[in-house]
């Protein structure tokens, strides 16, 4: 089988491998798309540990299955999720999925860009869904970024009275903006460099799409009109500028909670006025990856048509071209999501 061994986002070597045999309990997943996510792009993140073999947001066919594999058959489409909790541990029995250190520690072997991957018996148990027929594989590569919407905005508790203040409209913005309109949140204000972006924001409903302002103070002054309030109830930085961090800090009111959706360099950090969280109670929180809830609630979502997929994903391409696909969901060119057929 094919294997696209990551080096760097330049050098991407395609191996060829024996097709593995899934063990007790394990499934063969013929794959047939996996989507490139932004963290296959952070090569200070990745190249210390190359060469590696990339991707987690795969779907495919099973086909083969293990010893004792119950629930899934050879030819079912399936959706599988790359990180599975042990439910068991401290961190588990208090729900705290995503840090549990077998959530962190699982994945795919060898990786989504690959012709076939194995399944473990834990991601069997836990959490590989069937893939509905309405849903296309390319469609599918959707359940693993979406989850991790709804994990964010589980943490963040969003209600539909709040304001929402939400910056960055990439891939991952465009669904929170889908997904916070289907929950009922009508006070809306996305922020935008780029203009073909905020068009698309604008075309997905919302409602006020603005540039920010270069100068946070001004920006926070054009808001308190716009909302009528002292900063919004939420503010989701989607976006992994400082700068886009610093404005949303600011733009936080009383109570308000600013999260954190991407992560910056390890060596970037921001200044902070620790005396202004103190008196406007204010909460500071990150979400990171989604958990086996997160995912069956996105599969039902997609299933339901609340996103336009087609908007979200601009461009597929063959696993030979992953290293193009990693460059275009890099450079921002105007791609949104890039996902790799097979
Ligand atoms: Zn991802
Ligand atoms: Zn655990």
């Amino acid at each position: 089988m094919k294997v696209a061994v990551y080096y760097n986002n330049r050098h991407i070597e395609i191996e060829e491998r024996p097709i593995p045999e899934p063990g007790e309990g394990e499934i063969l997943v013929q794959t047939k798309a996996c989507g490139v996510c932004v963290g296959d792009t952070m090569e200070w993140y990745l190249t210390p540990r190359a060469p590696l073999v990339l991707g987690h947001e795969a779907t495919g066919i099973v086909a083969r299955t293990g010893k004792g594999v119950k629930n899934f058959r050879e030819g079912d489409r399936v959706v599988v999720h790359h990180h599975v909790p042990c439910l068991v541990c401290n961190n588990c029995l208090k729900g705290r999925y995503t840090s549990c250190a077998t959530f962190r520690s699982t994945h795919y072997n060898p990786g989504g860009f690959a012709e076939y991957f194995i399944a473990s018996a834990h991601h069997v148990a836990v959490d590989t869904l069937i893939l509905p027929d309405q849903l296309s594989f390319v469609e599918g590569t959707l359940v693993e970024p979406l989850a991790c919407v709804i994990h964010a905005l589980r943490l963040a508790a969003v209600k539909p009275e709040e304001s929402v203040v939400l910056v960055g409209t990439g891939a991952m913005g465009l669904m929170f903006i889908q997904l916070l309109l289907h929950y009922g949140i009508r006070k809306l204000v996305v922020y935008e460099v780029l203009p073909w972006r905020q068009e698309i924001a604008r075309r997905l409903g919302a409602p006020v799409v603005l540039t920010p302002l270069e100068d946070p103070d001004k920006e926070a002054e054009r808001l308190q009109d716009l909302l009528s309030a002292e900063g919004a109830d939420k503010v989701l930085v989607v976006a992994k500028d400082l700068s886009a961090i610093n404005m949303g800090m600011r733009l936080a009111g009383r109570g308000g909670t600013v999260l954190l959706f991407a992560t910056t360099h390890p060596e970037e950090k921001v200044d902070f006025y620790p005396s202004r969280i103190f008196f406007y109670e204010q909460t500071v929180l990150s979400s990171y990856s989604a958990d086996h809830l997160d995912t069956r609630a996105a599969l039902e979502l997609l299933s339901q048509g609340v996103i336009d997929t087609r908007t979200i994903i601009t461009h597929t391409f063959p696993l030979e071209r992953l290293s193009d696909a990693i460059l275009h969901t890099q450079g921002r060119k105007e791609s949104l999501k890039c996902v790799i057929e097979l």
